[in-house]
């Protein structure tokens, strides 16, 4: 007798990077208190782009910085893979931020007195850990940075310290990085280079992005968007085009 087990195709799982499930934040009590999240679960995938879209005020960042660590909800729960960070101290979500998770922010945070090189590994160098030079040097060609590791920000461009704060995020392949309107302050070529690159870090080298962003062009690029309004998720869109985006932003009502 044969064994036909072997043959049955199994479900394709998909594994979630991060996910939320009836998460709640409420910041202020009493009649100010404001609902920034009011029961919001979803997940995202990993190996995948996502981008989280919505109003001004719709509890984008507040979503973001529950999921990573840097805010606590007030009920529900948040997972990183499979850890449940209201399970951790403070000290372990810090340490879960520094060994887990990436960050990409508007604002570079830089250190003006070390080097581009120094900057990137400095995570690394801080935990007592070793960037694997293979990949460190991957993340700087592909972030085209490899021949301005010598240089101070100082010395850098806007674009080119946008790249190396990536770089920075990236090197130590993190399980999700966060991505907060990364390209909210460079030109539409800028947007471009650093979108075609998380986009390749996603497809080429297995990284999990989520982005929060205003920009139906920059969705464009992901393989899902998340809309909020009011702290809910009302609508999700696979493989949004930038029409598609605008189309929903439009009968949103916003
Ligand atoms: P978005 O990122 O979509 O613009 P936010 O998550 O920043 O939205 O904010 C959602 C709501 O929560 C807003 O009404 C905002 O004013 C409020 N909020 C966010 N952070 C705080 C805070 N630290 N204290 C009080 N209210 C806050």
């Amino acid at each position: 007798m044969t064994d036909t087990t072997l043959d049955v195709v199994l479900p394709q799982v998909t594994t979630l990077a991060a996910r939320v499930v009836d998460a709640r934040r409420t910041y202020g009590v009493g009649g100010t208190s404001v609902h920034a999240l009011d029961g919001v679960t979803v997940g995202f995938p990993a190996r995948a782009f996502t981008a989280i879209m919505g109003p001004s005020g719709s509890g984008k960042s507040t979503l973001m910085h529950c999921m990573a660590g840097l805010d606590t909800l007030s009920s529900g729960q948040a997972f990183v893979g499979e850890t449940d960070l209201a399970s951790l101290t403070d000290r372990e979500r810090t340490i879960l931020r520094r060994d887990r998770l990436g960050f990409v922010f508007q604002a570079f945070n830089l250190l003006a007195p070390l080097t581009a090189e120094e900057n990137i590994t400095l995570p690394a160098d801080l935990a007592g850990r070793h960037v694997d030079p293979v990949w460190f040097d991957t993340v700087v060609q592909a972030l085209r940075v490899a021949d301005r590791l010598e240089h101070r920000p100082s010395q850098l461009s806007g674009g080119q310290q946008q790249r190396v704060a990536i770089a920075r995020a990236l090197v130590e392949r993190p399980e999700v990085v966060f991505a907060d309107e990364p390209t909210g302050a460079l030109d539409s070529r800028a947007s471009a280079e650093l979108l075609t690159f998380l986009r390749n870090a996603v497809d080429d080298l297995g990284q999990t992005v989520v982005m929060v962003t205003h920009d139906p062009v920059a969705a464009a690029y992901t393989d899902r968007v998340v809309f909020l309004v009011d702290g809910l998720v009302v609508e999700e869109l696979d493989r949004p085009t930038r029409d598609a985006v605008l189309d929903t932003m439009k009968h949103l009502g916003r």
